[in-house]
């Protein structure tokens, strides 16, 4: 499917899940390296990164724990800068080395807030993994540990990020027709 219609906005194919899926390939190497033998926690960021979550950890090698936390900044297709904490941690991370799995990092106010929350659990280590990065849009100091792809400051939908709740369950990832 070349174009997508969700609402009342146009989409057009962007990024292929093959692209996809090598571009986490490349992080997964790395983070393979950086966590040999030392069971991290991935903690996914609900609802936008499950499919990457899903997919990034079937890649790790070496074991590790999964667990999940939702925020949400967004109304339509604009970030608010209100980020609201929806549903906290259920596992313990203190003393661990946690890695934050995150579909797409835009200004970094959820980033922010979420780096402040995790840290009062004091984990003995955090780090960012995110499927998208929108390098112009980005305006925090924290950075970014591995990136899977850079991409510029348009709406995108499909691989686990919606446009007011849908488009979520498309399998390639599709950008705005403005
Ligand atoms: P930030 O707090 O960095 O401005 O925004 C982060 C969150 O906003 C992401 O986790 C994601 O849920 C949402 N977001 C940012 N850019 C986009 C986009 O292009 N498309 C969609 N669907 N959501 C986005
Ligand atoms: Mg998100």
């Amino acid at each position: 499917m070349e174009i997508v219609q969700l609402h009342d906005k146009a989409f057009k194919k962007f990024i292929s899940n093959n692209d996809i899926q090598l571009s986490i390939d490349k992080i997964v190497e790395k983070i393979n390296v950086d966590y040999t033998n030392k069971r991290p926690i991935f903690i996914g960021v609900l609802n936008g990164s499950f499919l990457f979550s899903a997919d990034l950890v079937k890649k790790f090698s070496s074991s590790c724990e999964v667990a999940f936390i939702q925020f949400s900044s967004y109304s339509g297709t604009k970030s608010t800068g209100n980020v609201k904490e929806l549903m906290g941690l259920n596992v313990d991370i203190k003393n661990r080395d946690v890695i934050i799995l995150e579909d797409i990092v835009d200004t970094g106010n959820t980033l922010e807030k979420l780096m402040i929350t995790l840290k009062k659990h004091a984990p003995s280590s955090i780090k960012i993994a995110t499927l998208l990065f929108k390098p112009k849009a980005y305006k925090k100091k924290i950075p970014i540990d591995y990136v899977a792809i850079e991409v510029g400051n348009e709406f995108l939908v499909g691989y686990g990020l919606d446009y007011d709740g849908i488009g979520r369950n498309l399998e390639h990832i599709y950008k705005i027709e403005e």
